[in-house]
């Protein structure tokens, strides 16, 4: 990542900051200090204002971030130091009558302890000003996407290369980890959901020990982590025997749900609407209480960021966002289907990143 686009991202923040009416802020979301820095450790705050950039870290990361983000200040405490102390004793230097805390990030213990001691420095509470950055995505950050995208494809070729009809739903994921490492992932982006027969009527289930033999269908939502932390998330259902008909319906239907929203992706449509898109075909078929979820969020450096495909969403589409689109219908008992892509939004329209195939047919070799 060049530094410029750092210094772009830093500069974008302190006019949030003067919009705010905030002097500095105290960066303490991990994923954000990454973002405004390059620095992918942890456990180091940074402090940032309109002529002021300092990271507080300690003795570990002195070298790491020599190497990440050079050009930023950085005061180094050592181990008889705790941070709140290290805080107490820096921040007073830079002569603020306040600072902004991450209020969705610093824990209220921290918060009362740093309120108590920073005193007359009065701290106040900022919710999403590095979030509300983040979701528009620079041309480094799509790059990172793609490649968590073809990571997490590449995997998923191999681990169904290697699956037989007695595996576990466990040792597919062991599988398809393993695969999406060898092609380059730092890890995958959330423990995979390897759902085999009705398992995959829950939204969220994780990968157990029922075997691919014991039903004919499987729903696999999964996902990998570039090497400089970007996230990406795919659902897909595959069929490995004959599937029963009211599956095949779902599927159809959802697949329908989910294309009738992707066409709708374009600058200025309002997330609420897409989703409604997505939500009226499930409707119309007769499974609008099958559909509990809204139908997509942004990714970045964490899985789910904004903004958020939902009813209640206020969020509009902007080029450079990447969200998800996936649509699902769950029957209890029975099974359920969701597909999901990854969408950038570009200047006339979208683009899907992902490119697994979404046919339901695929049978274990
Ligand atoms: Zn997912
Ligand atoms: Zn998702």
């Amino acid at each position: 990542m060049t530094t410029d686009r750092l210094v772009t991202r830093r500069h974008k923040l302190v006019q949030s900051l003067r919009k705010a009416g905030v002097a500095a802020l105290l960066v303490t979301n991990p994923k954000n200090v990454t973002y405004l820095t390059g620095f992918t450790g942890e456990d180091s705050y940074l402090l940032i204002g309109p002529n002021l950039l300092r990271i507080f870290s300690d003795s570990r990361f002195e070298t790491q971030l020599q190497d990440e983000c050079p050009e930023i200040p950085a005061e180094i405490r050592t181990s008889r130091t705790t941070m709140i102390e290290f805080l107490v004793r820096e921040i007073p230097q830079f002569k603020l009558s306040a600072v902004g805390i991450e209020a969705s990030s610093m824990t209220v213990a921290i918060r009362d302890a740093l309120a108590e001691k920073l005193s007359p420095v009065e701290l106040v509470s900022q919710t999403g000003l590095i979030e509300e950055l983040r979701q528009i995505k620079d041309a480094s950050e799509i790059e990172e996407l793609r490649m968590a995208v073809r990571q997490a494809e590449s995997g998923y070729a191999l681990m169904k290369s290697l699956l037989v009809p007695e595996m576990t739903e466990r040792q597919a994921a062991h599988e398809l980890e393993h695969g999406m490492r060898r092609f380059g992932a730092l890890k995958a982006a959330f423990e995979p959901i390897i759902a085999v027969g009705d398992h995959s009527a829950l939204p969220h289930y994780r990968a157990g020990l029922r075997h691919f033999d014991e039903s004919p269908f499987v729903l696999c939502d999964w996902g990998a982590v570039s090497p400089k932390g970007y996230h990406s998330d795919l659902t897909r259902v595959w069929a490995t025997g004959k599937v029963p008909p009211k599956l095949h319906r779902i599927y159809g239907v959802v697949l329908n749900a989910q294309q009738a929203a992707m066409a709708t992706i374009r600058p200025g449509a309002k997330c609420q609407d897409v989703d409604a898109v997505a939500r009226k075909v499930i409707d119309q078929a007769g499974y609008s209480k099958y559909f509990g979820h809204g139908l997509g969020h942004g990714i970045g450096l964490d899985i789910h960021e904004g903004p958020r495909l939902s009813p209640i969403s206020t969020d509009e589409l902007i080029p450079g966002m990447v969200v998800t689109v996936e649509p699902g219908i769950y029957l209890p008992g029975v099974g359920g289907v969701r597909i999901e892509d990854d969408v950038l939004v570009t200047r006339d329209g979208y683009e899907v990143l992902t490119s697994v195939s979404r046919e339901l047919e695929g049978v274990i070799s």
